[in-house]
């Protein structure tokens, strides 16, 4: 049985503060499910799309500054 994420089991809440503002950003669900209407934009995160072994063991999150704005990725590690 693979690890699942808690996060999108509704296990446990995702805190994550704004990089920008600080106030905690919003949970848009898992980030590959989530590109919609939202390219990111920091070609720091490509690494962990080309990786491929890490998508095993952590659930990126995509989320949205509700404040500013401003759009992330959150890494939760899973633990199986
Ligand atoms: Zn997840
Ligand atoms: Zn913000």
């Amino acid at each position: 049985m693979p690890p699942i994420c808690p996060v999108c089991n509704g296990l446990v809440p995702l805190v994550f503060d704004c990089p920008r503002c600080g106030r905690p950003v919003g949970d848009l669900g898992r980030a590959s499910d989530a590109l919609g209407p939202y390219a990111p934009y920091e070609p720091g995160h490509e690494e962990s799309r080309t990786g491929g072994s890490m998508e095993d063991m952590a659930c990126v999150h995509a989320v949205r500054c509700e404040s500013c704005g401003t759009g992330s990725e959150v890494t939760v590690v899973l633990h199986p």
